[in-house]
């Protein structure tokens, strides 16, 4: 069996890893670097706690790879599980993360309530106006940097054959096999996986499936380093739009969230920062960590990524195109799911059947 996994983003290379080890010969397209789209400009958030319940497994079995990727892998990504948390300002923040807790249960997925006395005997100094917080303590974060080249390099190990800087110029589904033909050579599988993030809807758009996705860039923010003292991930139950950050190990805090997104032109697909958004931001954080107020900002930026319109990512099998299949779109909360989709759609593409549910990610609920 062979297949052509296009897109070098945390989802094609995943993809690419566990394609190889199940013995196919795949070939991983992508047209600039690999990484550098969504994936690079990530926050890098391994966050369960408040996602749409039908990614809960896909979320679950992911989880379970961030784990053990430095042993698939060979090299340190960075997963660390600090723990998840989400400080609550209001009763409406405490409703929802009770309501969704008691919903989350059958997933594997265990939120700690914790009081404002708990939060801060065990948190000190975080969201000191904060009513009550909720705690998960598998999750954390990952090095966005690192996860998407350490898989595409695992997978030319396991037999991959990786073809990156190769724009892509035609692509086109003859009798016996897909054609890809890249300013590199052209390429033919029996199968073709969509792995080209926030420009997969052009790909599906080929093959007669139309998505509604939108391109926007989530607007992100580190600060200098300082000495390490945030453990876990913040985050905030809110109805508005919440803040969250993490310090990582070498001392910078990074931030993101509590503006809107800006909009990207998918050509060239670059996202910019905008300095405008910050003080409100800057505002945001400090209701998390007050201490942070004499901490210098030092870099802003965004990147390019897809929303589906009902804020579910698009995956598994072509609607129209036998040998299709597809994994974009994952809706600024990929991040967390790319090991375990790359895991799920190679046992599909390999077996015909997965074992983690995935009909509510179906394209085939656009197509009418
Ligand atoms: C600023 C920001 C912060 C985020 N924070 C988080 C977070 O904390 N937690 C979380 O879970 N998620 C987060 N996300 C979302 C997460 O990063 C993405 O969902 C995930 O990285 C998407 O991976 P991908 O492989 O689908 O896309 P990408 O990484 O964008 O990869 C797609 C690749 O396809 C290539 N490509 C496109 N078209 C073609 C073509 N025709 N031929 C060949 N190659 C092509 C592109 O060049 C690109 O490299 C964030 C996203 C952004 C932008």
């Amino acid at each position: 069996m062979d297949a052509i996994v296009l897109g070098g983003g945390l989802m094609g290379t995943a993809s690419a890893f566990f394609l190889a080890r199940r013995g196919v010969r795949v070939t991983l397209i992508e047209r600039r670097r690999i990484g550098a789209g969504a994936t690079v400009a990530s926050f890098g958030n391994i966050r369960r706690s408040g996602r749409h319940l039908a990614q809960l497994p896909l979320a679950a079995r992911s989880l379970a790879i961030w784990n053990e990727a430095q042993t698939l892998l060979g090299r340190d990504v960075e997963f660390r599980a600090t723990g998840h948390l989400r400080l609550i300002f209001d009763t409406d923040g405490l409703d929802d993360m009770r309501r969704y807790a008691r919903a989350a249960r059958g997933n594997d997925l265990t939120l700690e309530e914790l009081g404002p006395d708990d939060l801060r005997r065990r948190f000190p100094g975080l969201g000191p106006d904060a009513i009550a917080a909720s705690f998960s303590p598998r999750d954390g974060s990952a090095n966005p940097r690192l996860v998407a080249p350490a898989f595409a390099d695992a997978a030319a190990r396991a037999g991959a054959c990786i073809v990156d800087e190769a724009p892509v110029l035609d692509m086109r589904q003859s009798e016996a096999d897909f054609e890809v033909k890249t300013a590199k050579g052209v390429h033919r599988a029996a199968t073709l996986l969509n792995c080209a993030g926030a420009w997969g809807r052009e790909v599906a758009a080929r093959f007669g499936e139309e998505v509604p996705l939108g391109t926007w860039g989530p607007q992100m923010a580190v600060t200098e380093p300082v000495p390490h003292r945030i453990a876990p991930v913040v985050g905030v139950w809110s109805r508005a739009h919440g803040a969250y950050l993490r310090q990582v190990e070498r001392g910078n805090v990074v931030f993101g969230g509590a503006v809107p997104r800006v909009p990207v032109a998918p050509d060239p697909g670059f996202a910019h920062a905008d300095p405008f958004s910050l003080p409100t931001q800057v505002a945001s954080v400090l209701k998390l960590v007050p201490a942070l107020g004499e901490v210098a900002v030092i870099r802003q930026w965004s990147g390019c990524e897809g929303y589906v319109a009902d804020n579910l990512p698009v995956m598994g099998a072509s609607g129209t195109t036998p040998g299709l299949f597809h994994a974009f779109g994952f809706c600024g909360h990929g991040f967390q799911l790319g090991p375990g989709v790359g895991d799920a759609m190679a046992e599909l593409i390999a077996t015909g059947g997965c074992a983690t549910p995935l009909a509510d990610f179906s394209i085939t609920r656009f197509a009418a």
